[in-house]
């Protein structure tokens, strides 16, 4: 720390994110990127956009949330596109949340109580229950504005939309912003719902399920009132936030439906195969609507199998968070990098006995 560090941020806990190794031998299982490559629409569009990048890129994004607009039958004005969802949640976080604090389940996204901290605002904790759901009853008494993942960060487990209506219905005088960024793994998603609840933003990303974690790509959905307040934090600070390269990606990401699809239900496909035999295993779990499962086994601690997995070629992510530390979170990959995982870790669990 230099001495010149403002005090503020010197206090800043930041964001710790999976391990990017520069060595491609690993099966990389750790960040819940894609394991399938972007749409070869993609490519093309990237490739004929890259002529063009002496040129700033569009700050309205225009073409890019005409497709996001089109894709969900929302308006443009409806839509504002960021660099990565995590950009769109700090000018969220930033625009609306100082004076009310943000209630968030007490495991989730781990950039929820970093974005309070670094914007000064108050951070809420609110317990899921003991089997790892959202109570969403127990938002009904909480006054401050509230931040979900649904499907959950972390656990995966997908709270339904009737309950979601629930939380946003209850308080109208509060926000509640759904972080959507596994939705297309199986859940459904809040989208239609923005146009009953003027008190609802909802967050996606393209970096799980549109192939494109690298592009930096995500977008929030709500009222036209909410988007032009974000509209006023994003002005404020990066007008050109997302890159020629992002809109492009993005544009050609969201017009591909059949190659979304088709990833998508590879990686659900995979999920339920692999879940059955990690039960097999003697592993408990949690019921996923992710491309990740979160799985503990009695015989092995997290920590423990993170670094027993990794010295095997598997990064898988194991984090610290009290109520899951047993636990290891592992992304669901193609089935052939999922078949050296599950033997590796039947190898790990035979060198116990
Ligand atoms: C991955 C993830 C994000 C961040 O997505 P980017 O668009 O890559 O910034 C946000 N929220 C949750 C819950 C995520 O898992």
């Amino acid at each position: 720390m230099s001495r010149f560090l403002d005090v503020g941020v010197a206090s800043l806990v930041p964001y710790v994110p999976g391990e990017q190794p520069k060595d491609a031998g690993y099966i990389k299982l750790n960040t819940n990127e894609s394991p399938y490559p972007p749409s070869p629409l993609v490519i093309a569009a990237v490739k004929a956009e890259s002529e063009k990048l002496r040129l700033y890129s569009d700050p309205e994004t225009s073409d890019l949330t005409a497709a996001i607009a089109e894709f969900y039958g929302v308006g443009q004005k409806n839509v504002i596109a960021g660099n990565g969802s995590d950009e769109i949640l700090a000018f969220i976080f930033k625009a609306f949340f100082g004076e009310k604090g943000a209630a968030c389940p007490d495991v989730s996204y781990g950039f929820y109580p970093v974005f309070c901290s670094l914007f000064g605002i108050k951070y809420k904790p609110v317990p899921l229950d003991e089997n790892f759901m959202i109570d969403a009853s127990a938002y009904a008494d909480v006054t401050d504005n509230v931040v979900i993942a649904n499907p959950n960060a972390q656990t995966g487990i997908y709270l339904p939309l009737d309950k979601v209506e629930e939380i946003a219905r209850s308080r109208p005088d509060r926000l509640v912003v759904v972080d959507e960024a596994y939705v297309d793994f199986g859940g459904e998603t809040a989208v239609p719902l923005t146009k009953k609840y003027g008190n609802l933003i909802v967050v996606q990303t393209f970096s799980k399920s549109r192939q494109l974690a690298g592009g930096r790509v995500g977008f929030a959905v709500a009222d036209e009132s909410l988007i032009n307040d974000i509209k006023t934090v994003k002005y404020s600070f990066n007008p050109y936030n997302v890159g020629r390269l992002g809109i492009a990606a993005g544009c050609a990401a969201m017009k591909d439906r059949e190659y979304f699809d088709a990833c998508r239900s590879k990686i659900i496909a995979t999920r339920g195969r692999v879940a059955y035999e990690l039960a097999k295993l003697g592993f408990t779990v949690l019921p996923s609507k992710a491309n990740f499962l979160l799985i503990r086994h009695g015989g092995v601690g997290g920590e423990e199998m993170y670094r027993a997995l990794k010295q095997r070629g598997v990064l898988v992510r194991h984090l610290k968070d009290e109520r899951i530390k047993d636990f290891v979170r592992v992304t669901i990959g193609t089935d052939d990098e999922m078949d050296v995982f599950l033997k590796k870790t039947a190898e790990i669990l035979g060198e116990l006995k």
